[in-house]
């Protein structure tokens, strides 16, 4: 390897945590669905930040409202309003057609905001007996990292060393509408789940199951929470995936693209009825909802309405799929996804085709160890997709 990524890379080991492996590529630039090295070799990137950046690298007006919100204010904290939080949230407003949002800065604190917010309405609202609800989620799921969301994950890993752990959930299979229906009882209050599983696998549930989801949830009186931190903001072809079947839920967890790849900007979102149970002092955040967030925030919402991300999702990542279901290779078992959300289901470890892959020069990642995953920027467009693919199809003949 040359000298200048070398070095990076081992400082980064020395001083800093191993808790992340990555692929020993040291990026210098980005713009768009490219980025560079520090020894100047160009990528595709086909990460995107695990769907932070849907629209792409540096995108110039996501750039200019950093820029210019940075010359007036970027700090006030909520002891106090500025001129930019409140046309947030009415962009928030007009957009998903939602009450009320709740802002705060990473995608596990907007969840951990969700089931706050699920806890105290089922026991002001719903009168489930206090301290005593049930929230169900989903085997396999993820939902970021604090000890409150590991406590449900099912991957060993993420919870191990780590208890003791956050009583209140019930754990079900995914994808299969009798599992929910057997665990609600008199103190459920909610159901969590992510519409399609990124970080599991790129898992879609069968047609129909979301539709069904919402019909039960709504017949027993629970409420609906759908973490869309990575599917959301057009990344399946949908500004929401849960439109695919008109399963709106009761509380939109966002994150991620929210930020338009420059920031930390997550959000709740909920009507009136169910916010109203956050009264001040409740729940907070020091930098949640501010102005610099807020501004970049609307304009990383405006580039994917006006720019028509969902769509061009959805066509390129239809496209994509076919052109990967056509590579003849002996280690391809499965091309599945939605949109732009694109999982491939492979027989050696998928690390090692993402290492071959950086040397050719598409940069890409797994979500468990079979299953490699592209996920580009949604301004990709159809000549970037095939300069991907002739590089994709070389290393996966390979073998
Ligand atoms: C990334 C992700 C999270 C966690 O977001 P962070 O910003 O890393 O805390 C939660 N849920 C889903 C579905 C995600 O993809």
């Amino acid at each position: 390897m040359d000298f200048l990524s070398r070095a990076h890379i081992e400082m980064t080991e020395k001083y800093g945590a191993h808790n992340y492996k990555p692929i020993p590529v040291v990026i210098e630039r980005g713009e768009g669905v490219w980025v560079w090295d520090v020894e100047g070799r160009k990528y595709i990137d086909m990460l995107s930040s695990y769907s932070a950046l849907n629209q792409g690298h540096r995108h110039p007006r996501i750039m200019r409202a950093l820029f210019e919100q940075s010359q007036r204010l970027t700090l006030t904290s909520r002891a106090f309003y500025n001129d930019v939080l409140g046309r947030f949230f009415k962009k928030m407003n007009e957009i998903t057609g939602y009450d009320k949002t709740l802002p705060m800065n990473s995608g596990v604190e907007a969840v951990e905001t969700a089931l706050k917010i699920a806890r105290k309405w089922g026991y002001y609202k719903k009168g489930v007996p206090k301290n005593d609800g049930e929230i169900i989620v989903m085997e396999n799921n993820f939902h970021g990292r604090t000890i409150t969301v590991i406590t449900f994950s099912t991957t060993e890993q993420y919870r191990d060393g780590f208890g003791p752990y956050t009583p209140g959930f019930k754990v079900v299979k995914y994808g299969d509408i009798s599992e929910i229906e057997k665990a609600i009882n008199e103190k459920t209050i909610a159901v969590l789940m992510e519409p399609l599983q990124g970080e599991g696998g790129i898992i879609v549930p069968p047609d129909g199951y979301l539709k069904e989801v919402r019909e039960l949830t709504r017949e027993k009186g629970i409420l609906l929470m759908l973490d869309e931190i990575q599917t959301g903001l057009g990344r399946t072809g949908k500004l929401f995936a849960y439109e695919w079947e008109d399963a709106r839920p009761d509380i939109l967890i966002l994150g991620k693209a929210l930020g338009g790849g420059v920031y930390p900007v997550s959000a709740v979102l909920t009507s009136d009825s169910i916010m109203e149970v956050i009264t001040p002092g409740d729940h907070g955040s020091t930098f949640g909802g501010n102005p610099l967030g807020a501004a970049i925030a609307m304009a990383s919402l405006d580039v994917i309405i006006d720019e028509n991300l969902p769509e061009n999702a959805r066509v390129m990542g239809e496209y994509f799929m076919n052109e990967l279901r056509k590579i003849n290779s002996p280690i391809v078992e499965e091309v599945r996804g939605k949109g732009l959300m694109i999982g491939v289901q492979v027989k050696v470890h998928a690390r090692e085709i993402c290492e071959k892959l950086k040397d050719y020069g598409v940069l890409s990642y797994y979500a468990h160890d079979y299953v490699m995953r592209f996920a580009p920027p949604l301004v990709i467009k159809r000549e970037e997709i095939d300069w991907a693919m002739e590089r994709i199809e070389k290393v996966l003949k390979s073998y």
